[in-house]
């Protein structure tokens, strides 16, 4: 066996110190191009890439024959980009923030007292609504440190034992900041670290350029100039094509025909609208097929067979080794659970972190209402936060008519939109675990604590160790009446 590191991203500022004669040939491309002749060549993957970074020229062309040519875009993974993206808006950052296959990295606003930044949009033009835009951006500001101040002095003294420490006092100021930007707008600006492979990338750069917003349109190019000049060769198609811009244009025309649906106000907590009936039988059958090597209906069969209690005490017998941290295995894959609810943009930001999952927003509607969180009500500044919230709506619908989707931006965190999500049960495990638990923000723990509920009930079996990691050792014991593995015993 024979390894050799043939690459690893490191920080652009160190890399332009190197340039120069010595290292002219600074680009990610003789790795996509040295790889994808792998299949092809006799010769040993170093040397590929030796030749690749003699000839840059040569491996550019090579990339674009392969790639568009062959059609064999894969290769273009092997690139990656770091990029710096700053002073962009929450509402940019969705959209920054759909791709999968992609790392992000945001600051919270858990830790900073925001300044009062924020994006106006082009899209505004007259003189008027660009002062409206401001000054309902000011009234949301004045009032997140107000609020932020209240809370934080409430929170200290309910918490006096946590903020005896300067980090349990920073700590508790977090909890503060957190509930006070539920009234700030999407306009408020922030900044994310993207880690990209050039494939994905390209993607993003195809569904950007289609946003309805000039912010996210300006931001792709601006990452597409920045590329180019490094590896010309592995970003071929950044324009959308006609079926990215218009397959659903005949069923978006047939429905603006339609009478309009009354509108209905959310339920509370997540609906669970589908979901694999046979969940617990599908997970042990993966394993049982693939295990025996059954073809799956065989598997199956055989696992419907099983009784009862025979199925639960295997399901006891597989999770009894578990920890708080452990991922489920693949089988858990065969389970899915779709759910539909309706979410603040708050919640939302921390819900579309979850890659492994499948997420269509619907816009977000001051019709659906906001979320208050209790500590605004708490400290007396419900009536305040709610007049805001009327005079954002209305300068919503302003600049609705003038300037069509840029009217989101003055939107705040507590509006809300209604998400439907698909996830595997793995997934929902790990989900659950994290979002589920005393360290998450409670808008999202909500979410999380009501699905894991639902959850638990239609998939009893396999969903049996399904909680946030907090309660996890709690759970444990009220199934085996035995402490978890790692645990202390009482
Ligand atoms: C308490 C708390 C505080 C947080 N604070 C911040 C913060 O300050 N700033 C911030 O930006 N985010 C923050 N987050 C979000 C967090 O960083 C994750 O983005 C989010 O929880 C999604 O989880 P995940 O990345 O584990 O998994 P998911 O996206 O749900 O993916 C599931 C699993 O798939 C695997 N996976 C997915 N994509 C990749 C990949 N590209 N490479 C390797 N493995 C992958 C991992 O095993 C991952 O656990 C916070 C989350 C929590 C719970």
């Amino acid at each position: 066996m024979r390894v050799k590191l043939a690459g690893f991203n490191v920080d652009a500022d160190i890399l332009r110190r190197l340039e120069g004669d010595r290292c002219r040939h600074l680009t990610p491309e003789t790795l996509s191009a040295a790889y994808a002749r792998i299949s092809r060549s006799p010769l040993s993957v170093d040397r590929l890439r030796q030749q690749a970074c003699r000839d840059v020229e040569k491996a550019r062309r090579s990339n674009q024959r392969i790639i568009f040519a062959m059609g064999h875009h894969s290769v273009a993974e092997h690139a990656v980009f770091n990029f710096d993206i700053m002073g962009v808006s929450r509402l940019a950052l969705e959209e920054i923030e759909r791709f999968r296959l992609a790392s992000y990295t945001e600051k919270s606003q858990r830790y900073v007292t925001l300044a009062g930044d924020l994006v106006l949009p082009v899209e505004i033009r007259s003189a008027a609504l660009k002062k409206m835009f401001r000054e309902a951006a000011q009234r949301q500001n004045r009032f997140y440190f107000k609020a932020f101040s209240l809370l934080n002095r409430q929170l200290q003294h309910q918490h006096a034992k946590t903020a005896q420490s300067a980090a349990g006092q920073r700590l508790v100021e977090g909890w503060a900041k957190e509930d006070a930007r539920y009234i700030l707008s999407l306009a408020t600006s922030g900044q994310v670290g993207m880690t990209v492979n050039a494939r994905t990338l390209e993607h993003m750069l195809r569904r950007w350029r289609l946003s309805p917003r000039q912010e996210v349109r300006r931001l792709g190019e601006k990452l597409l100039a920045l590329v180019l000049p490094i590896a010309p060769s592995i970003i071929l198609f950044p324009e959308p094509t006609a079926f990215d811009r218009e397959a659903f244009s005949p069923l978006d025309e047939f429905i603006a025909a339609l009478p309009a649906a009354a509108a209905r106000r959310p339920g509370p907590g997540p609906r669970i609208v589908s979901f694999t009936e046979n969940g617990d039988d599908m997970i042990l059958a993966a394993h049982v097929g693939s295990r025996r090597g059954l073809d799956f209906p065989r598997a199956l069969a055989m696992v419907k067979r099983i009784a009862p209690a025979r199925k639960k005490s295997l399901f006891r017998e597989f999770f009894k080794k578990v920890e708080f941290f452990s991922a489920m295995p693949r089988e858990f894959e065969m389970a899915d659970i779709t759910f539909q609810a309706t979410v603040s943009a708050s919640n939302f930001a921390q819900l579309k972190r979850h890659r492994m999952a499948t997420l269509l927003a619907g816009e977000y509607a001051p019709e659906l209402g906001n979320t208050l969180p209790e500590s605004i009500r708490q400290v007396g500044l419900a009536g305040e936060f709610t007049e805001i919230i009327a005079a954002t709506n209305d300068a919503y619908s302003r600049l609705r008519e003038a300037s069509g989707a840029a009217a989101d931006y003055i939107l705040t965190n507590s509006h809300r939109r209604r998400v439907l999500m698909k996830m595997n049960l793995r997934e929902i495990y790990h989900f659950i675990r994290l979002r589920d638990d005393e360290h998450a923000q409670w808008d999202i723990r909500e979410l999380a604590h009501g699905l894991a509920e639902k959850i638990r009930r239609i998939m009893p079996l396999s969903a049996m160790m399904l909680c946030g990691k907090s309660r996890f050792n709690d759970r444990f014991r009220e199934v085996y009446s035995f402490p978890p593995p790692g645990a202390e015993a009482e």
